[in-house]
């Protein structure tokens, strides 16, 4: 097993078990829905903005470990970001899971969020990882829900 294949699992489990962020927000200025219907997961993304800085986001639900491990360091990357720069990690992540960024040769901001590019050794496990970051995406867009089929 690989360096990032053991850090991918010891950092999904601890998130998984001690989930950050995991709470609604009262008075969120944006919220919205994601399923993941093949998993099982469901997750709400809350966001609560200051001018376009994501001040703060918190999210609830039940899924996989993945999913809420992903969505867990999902709300520690986004909080302090602009809606820009949160955009940015949103492709950026989306691109690594589905291997059209490679984390060591391309640019890229992931930092910690990097361990997830071990879901491309598991397909069905994709949209697990990403499901939170679509959430995130309708969240700050107005989409207000959105599946991954
Ligand atoms: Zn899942």
């Amino acid at each position: 097993m690989s360096e990032l294949n053991e850090l991918y699992q010891e950092t999904i489990l601890e998130h998984n078990k001690n989930p950050r962020n995991f709470r609604e927000i009262e008075g969120a200025d944006k919220e919205a829905d994601g399923n993941n219907p093949l998993c099982g997961d469901a997750l709400r993304v809350y966001v609560k903005m200051d001018g376009d800085t994501v001040a703060d986001v918190a999210f609830k639900g039940s899924g996989c470990a993945i999913s809420k491990a992903s969505a867990s360091m999902m709300t520690q990357a986004v909080r302090g970001k602009s809606r820009e720069e949160a955009d940015v990690l949103f492709d950026e992540f989306h691109k690594m899971v589905t291997g059209g960024l490679d984390v060591e040769t391309d640019d890229n901001h992931l930092g910690r969020l990097k361990i997830f590019a071990g879901v491309l050794e598991f397909p069905a496990r994709v949209k697990c990882a990403s499901l939170s970051w679509h959430t995130l995406n309708a969240a700050l867009h107005d989409a207000g829900e959105i599946s991954t089929e």
